[in-house]
């Protein structure tokens, strides 16, 4: 509480009475906090890739270059670490501008099969060159839902990424469509690595991860910028695992058509 008390002057000028603002700034205590930590969140994140590039600049300068076989692996990698620092400011950009509310979305019936599956499918080459199985399985073939159908793609796509990322070779990833009440569902399974239980509601949070090195250059922030985008369908979106190798489960929701 942030108190404000200024003397207010009695009839003969002697200050007898006392004028008292109270105003509750926790709220503000609290967002304070949470842009700090993002400041902080970011340049963290800004500055591992950052690190590798002057290092891979300085090893270049300092003779590599005149190998023109390790100049070229040097590159490559260069090439990985700017990667890196794009998808960075990408993600970040877009996570502002839908919170922020910029985003608009396109809200219409569309079905869902046509747009999981196209999602998936452009993920499919990225599955079989880690030799996991992607199998899209649906209830009907037409699913209507209310939604931006390129929103709800590059959600598909985060986790669908995320799946391939998190599962090892051999392992199997399954999207199913399905209808519930008033809603329609699609869920992501893996038999990867699975997740602690207590963990589950923290990984939508932005930068959360739950082991850094295993994130293997991931950002933090694809979860986060899914749940907003499901959130602003109206839709809910949560993460299920029964631990640790266990695999993972990610299940979100939209408005059914007619469901209003
Ligand atoms: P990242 O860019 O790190 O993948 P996300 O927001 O997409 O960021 O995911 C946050 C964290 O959630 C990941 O770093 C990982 O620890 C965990 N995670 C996400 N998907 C899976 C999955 N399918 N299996 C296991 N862990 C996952």
């Amino acid at each position: 509480i942030d108190a404000l008390a200024s003397p207010i002057p009695g009839e003969n000028g002697t200050g007898s009475q006392v004028l008292l603002l109270l105003r509750d700034v926790t709220e503000l205590r609290r967002a304070e906090t949470i842009r700090q930590e993002f400041v902080a969140n970011v340049s963290h994140e800004l500055r591992t890739p950052v690190a590798a590039l002057k290092s891979l600049v300085e090893t270049l300068e300092e003779g590599a270059l005149e190998d023109e076989e390790v100049a070229r692996d040097f590159l490559a990698r260069m090439h990985v670490e700017v990667d890196k620092l794009a998808q960075l400011i990408e993600e970040l950009l877009e996570l502002s501008r839908i919170e922020s509310g910029k985003v608009e979305l396109r809200i219409h019936p569309v079905n869902l099969v046509e747009v999981v599956r196209a999602g998936a499918e452009r993920l499919r080459p990225q599955a079989e060159r880690q030799g996991v199985d992607l199998e899209v399985t649906v209830e009907q073939p037409e699913i209507l839902a209310l939604a931006d159908p390129e929103r709800i793609q590059q959600v598909v796509i985060n986790l669908v990424h995320n799946a391939i990322k998190f599962t090892p070779p051999g392992g199997r990833i399954t999207v199913r469509v399905y209808s519930l009440d008033r809603e329609v569902a699609v869920t992501v399974q893996d038999t990867g690595v699975g997740i602690e239980p207590e963990l589950l509601d923290r990984l939508f949070e932005r930068f959360f991860k739950v082991d850094r090195a295993r994130s293997a250059g991931g950002t933090g922030l694809g979860l986060a910028i899914a749940k907003h985008l499901v959130l602003a369908h109206r839709g809910r979106i949560w993460a299920e695992s029964e631990g640790m190798g266990k695999g993972a489960r990610f299940t979100f929701t939209l408005p059914a058509v007619g469901a209003a």
